[in-house]
């Protein structure tokens, strides 16, 4: 079940809220990574308490562990990671993807070795529906070919991309044949390809609005590209996806990436930067980023960011933060990843704020300036 409704609008930035099986999302929203099943270091009550409404989880990973069999005994992967609220899992096809010389793309899908034991699988739009089944995830993800940005160096030309692009294209029908023949009760996305081609990108929205999907998602996008690139996609494509259907930019991005997504119409991101940043000390504030290693931290006694209401700066000091970082204890990246994720989940409710008092173009520009305001 699906149901989204645009609450409001300015310029092409919405409003919006998704009634999903298991909860309610107010968006713009930020979702934590959880691949393997966990957001990395951190506890489900803490993503509760910093107002986390959806995570993601990976359906690659888990169907490698800990495997089918595990996650039907428990009647999906909400009960097996202690996660109540949504769930939106991926399709795998980023994940092969990922393999490059190990993965063998055709028609049917990819088949690849596995990199837990070595076994030949074969990962199709039909088997990755029917993964998503068993993990009973809330919303469901395509199975699609991620564009390469480049290969071998050789940035990719327009007719290998139309050539990914029009068979993730089959793969969506296929994926929501599947999807419907497994009577799977949740929501479906379809994922817009074409790499770095507007026109290729035109294309794949068509095509994909005709297919009435409860979703659409933008993929290929932060998969190496530089950045001008990048924003060029993002300012092209999401307002021309149906307005009334939840938009969800993939993989995307910085602080500033994720303002800018919303003035584009996005409605939905994730991104392991908070987490993966976290854990190499790289923090996130409102007067922009901090790296804890450095030594003019070791006697500051102030929070992370005197602003955040995260459990971390609530409790522990810049100095203390430095030196779990310096002894290496396991506590560092667990606090860190706390106060990062809290950054970017109270970073998308001040958005809603703004985006409700009709400020949202006010409340950017400020963000912009107090971020490079610096520590
Ligand atoms: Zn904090």
């Amino acid at each position: 079940m699906l149901e989204f409704t645009v609450l409001s609008t300015e310029g092409l930035a919405r409003r919006g809220r998704l009634v999903l099986n298991r909860g309610t999302v107010e968006t713009p929203v930020f979702m934590p990574v959880g691949t393997y099943g966990s957001v990395k270091g951190v506890m489900p009550d803490s993503l509760e308490a910093m107002g986390a409404e959806i995570i993601l989880g990976n359906t690659f990973h888990l169907w490698l562990r800990p495997g089918l069999d595990v996650l039907r005994t428990f009647g999906g992967l909400h009960r097996f990671e202690g996660w109540t609220r949504p769930i939106l899992t991926d399709s795998g096809g980023f994940q092969v993807w990922s393999l490059g010389a190990n993965a063998k793309v055709s028609e049917q899908g990819v088949a690849f070795q596995s990199p837990v034991n070595g076994d030949k699988l074969l990962l199709t739009p039909e088997v990755s529906m029917q993964i998503q089944r068993v993990l009973d995830s809330d919303v469901v993800m395509q199975f699609d070919e991620c564009t390469a940005w480049q290969k071998d160096g050789v940035v990719a030309a327009e007719a290998e991309v139309r050539r990914s692009m029009e068979m993730s294209l089959r793969w969506a029908r296929r994926s929501q044949d599947e999807f419907a023949r497994l009577e799977n009760p949740n929501a479906l996305f379809g994922i817009v390809q074409g790499g770095m081609f507007e026109t290729l990108r035109e294309a794949s929205v068509e095509a994909l609005a005709a297919l009435d999907l409860p979703g659409y998602a933008i993929g290929g996008v932060s998969v190496g590209e530089p950045k001008e690139e990048m924003r060029r996609i993002v300012g092209h494509t999401p307002h021309r996806l149906p307005a009334a259907k939840p938009r969800y930019l993939m993989g995307v991005g910085t602080p500033e990436d994720l303002v800018e997504g919303v003035a584009a119409g996005v409605d939905m991101f994730d991104c392991v930067m908070p987490t993966r940043n976290a854990r190499n000390g790289h923090l996130f504030t409102r007067f922009g980023d901090l790296r804890i290693r450095n030594a003019r931290y070791k006697q500051d006694e102030s929070p992370l960011d005197p602003t955040c209401g995260c459990a971390t700066c609530a409790r522990f000091s810049r100095a203390y933060l430095h030196h779990l970082d310096r002894c290496g204890e396991m506590l560092a990246p667990m606090l860190a990843s706390v106060h990062n994720l809290h950054f970017y989940v109270d970073l998308m409710r001040r958005v809603r704020e703004a985006l409700q008092g009709q400020r949202f173009a006010a409340f950017a520009a400020q963000f912009r300036l107090d971020r490079q305001r610096g520590v």
